[in-house]
């Protein structure tokens, strides 16, 4: 199942990367999620923070998963260092 944003003005959308993710990607994935100043991804079911995997997210308490990040999630643009 995917879940889609709602929002979807083309110009304010940003781009989504669908899994599967390199391992570089998951990297920045971690990493972001574990970044105070984000928001992380939450399960859709459960609220849980989702762990990323190379085939997408998953819920540590349930089986949910999501499979498609942000594009500045995935490539470490969100840490705003280059
Ligand atoms: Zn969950």
């Amino acid at each position: 199942m995917t879940d889609e944003p709602l929002y979807r003005a083309p110009a304010a959308r940003p781009p989504l990367v669908r899994a599967p993710w390199t391992d570089d990607q998951v990297a920045s994935l971690v990493a972001f999620q574990r970044d105070a100043r984000w928001h992380e991804f939450t399960c859709g079911r459960c609220g849980a923070t989702l762990n990323p995997r190379s085939d997408g997210w998953h819920c540590w308490r349930d089986d949910y998963r999501q499979d498609w990040a942000h594009e500045f999630m995935t490539d470490w643009s969100w840490r705003g260092d280059k």
